[in-house]
């Protein structure tokens, strides 16, 4: 069991940067994601990320490049694109942390691949 986290992590039944919300549905966890970010760690399985990078997201956050989930393994990212069928998964040598400025409609912070494979 990860540290400061009271439940075990499955990469794709119980991933990192997600819990259940109200509904249900799979929700991200805000510190969780920074996390991933900061410590470069897969928001799936919690483990060091190495290359390529992945990410999975809605065709609008595909087309706009931009990701609300943090940072994957490929194999992590395909494992979860298999539980939400709106997910693609996206391949990068590189991402950028971009956090909401006060004039963003939406304030969660986006990842931005900038090398796509
Ligand atoms: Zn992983």
């Amino acid at each position: 069991m990860l540290r400061g986290l009271s439940r075990a992590v499955d990469p794709v039944s119980a991933p990192f940067a997600w819990e259940a919300g109200a509904d249900g549905r799979r929700e991200l966890v805000g510190a969780r994601v920074t996390q991933c970010a900061l410590s470069r760690i897969c928001g799936a399985c919690a483990e060091s990320l190495g290359r390529p990078i992945a990410f999975v997201g809605d065709d609008l956050e595909v087309a706009r490049n931009a990701f609300h989930a943090p940072p994957l393994h490929e194999s992590c990212a395909e494992g979860l694109a298999e539980t939400e069928p709106s997910w693609r998964v996206v391949r990068t040598a590189a991402f950028e942390f971009v956090r909401p400025t006060k004039d963003d409609l939406d304030r969660r912070p986006t990842f931005q691949p900038s090398a796509l494979i």
